[in-house]
């Protein structure tokens, strides 16, 4: 059922009637602050030209930077406001468009990108996830509102559209265009070398973020072995045992020894959010292998490495390291196709992500909860609305 509550909005004087949606938000600065709002619900008319897209929310997925937010170690409100809509993991309906758009029909199951642009040059060329500017905006983590909310509107430019085959598992996007990115600047990258076979790779970290990334490795043909803390088996070695990938404990096998024992690495993926982690890969990169580095660390912390082994072997060894942040457009189309791709060769692999389900914006608590404490936890989601497409199909 949608509660849609109305207020009256001064303008000028008269009052007119404006319809309002609930949301959860932070008080950026304030640890514990998450709480539930209310807030106008965006008009087609709040994107300029035309060009507005209404979606009503349906899931938004959480992660280590909402939980960030909600400990005010991370996040910003957008200008004039003292909150922050939280959420930057969406999935949603299309419920209305503005005359102008084009490609995007009411009832499309659609995707939002995260960052907005700034004014660099490669703001302006649309991949807004490499600005150069100091300030960015992203939906949901820095000044700007984000998807835990009922609708949302946006220009169509950042709106991607999910096939209604895929949207079981389409809150499952955006975390997986962070991978999709990672691996793409790899590729780019390593046009260097004239020819680029990648045989064997490495992904540092079992979480979402890892688990993602065995799986784009494993359907370019890649071996990958992926490393985690636990022992196995749990649920994600599992999962990535099902990829055809083989599981390695850190305690078993030390990052730095892990091109010894499994590699020569041609490519290193790391994202267990340890910068302790990110240098011991290093060692484990082989000749001019690629080591992607994704982990947003945000502590103070200070590691000891061995930097004059580090140094020589990337010298000898014509070897690469990129840091990768986000994504644009582009990554969340390729990351539909890679969906597409995995629910064809690994059937049902992606559902088995989704392992916690809140239901309702009023259980936000559960959400941050979940994230502290599920020990089994791999995707944690709030499903806001129930799926049009399935309320037809159960008569309701
Ligand atoms: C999000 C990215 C974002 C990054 C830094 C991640 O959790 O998935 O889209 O760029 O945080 O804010
Ligand atoms: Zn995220």
């Amino acid at each position: 059922m949608d509660v849609t509550l109305q207020a009256d909005r001064a303008t000028h004087g008269e009052t007119e009637s404006v319809d309002m949606m609930k949301a959860v938000a932070v008080f950026p600065g304030k640890p514990g602050s998450m709480h539930l709002t209310t807030m106008p619900r965006p008009r087609l008319e709040d994107v300029p030209g035309g060009r507005g897209v209404l979606v009503k929310v349906l899931r938004v997925g959480v992660d280590g930077t909402d939980k960030e937010i909600n400990a005010a170690e991370y996040g910003a409100a957008p200008p004039g406001d003292d909150f922050l809509v939280t959420g930057h993991e969406s999935f949603g309906v299309v419920e209305a468009i503005g005359p102008a758009v084009t490609g995007l029909q009411p009832g499309d199951y659609v995707v939002a990108t995260v960052r907005r642009p700034g004014s660099s040059l490669y703001d302006r060329i649309g991949t807004y996830d490499m600005t150069t500017d100091d300030t960015y905006y992203e939906r949901g983590i820095n000044l700007r509102h984000g998807y835990l909310t009922q609708y949302y509107v946006d220009d169509p430019e950042y709106i991607v559209k999910v096939p209604a085959g895929l949207r079981h598992v389409g809150v499952l996007l955006e975390p997986l265009t962070v991978v999709e990115k990672g691996i793409a600047q790899a590729y780019e990258i390593q046009r260097r070398l004239r020819v680029w076979r990648p045989r064997k790779a490495a992904v540092m970290g079992a979480g979402t973020v890892g688990l993602l990334a065995t799986l784009v490795l494993r359907l370019q043909g890649i071996e990958v072995t992926t490393f985690g803390l636990k022992p196995a088996p749990y649920l994600n070695s599992t999962l990535i045992e099902a990829l055809g990938a083989r599981y390695a404990t850190t305690v078993d096998v030390p990052v730095r020894e892990a091109g010894a024992a499994f590699g020569p690495f041609d490519l290193v993926f790391e994202a267990t959010g340890s910068s302790a982690v990110a240098f011991d890969s290093m060692l484990a990169l082989g000749k001019n292998g690629v080591l992607v580095l994704s982990s947003v660390t945000g502590g103070q912390r200070s590691v000891t490495i061995p930097g004059d082994r580090i140094n020589l072997e990337f010298v000898l060894g014509n070897k690469v390291m990129v840091g990768t942040v986000n994504a644009n457009r582009e990554y969340f189309e390729t990351g539909v196709q890679h969906m597409a791709m995995a629910e064809a060769q690994y059937a049902g692999w992606l559902s088995r992500l989704l392992t916690h389900r809140v239901d309702g914006l009023e259980n936000h608590a559960q959400l941050i909860d979940l994230l502290q404490t599920a020990k089994d936890a791999v995707k944690v989601y709030c499903e806001i609305a129930q799926d049009p497409a399935t309320t037809r199909a159960i008569g309701g």
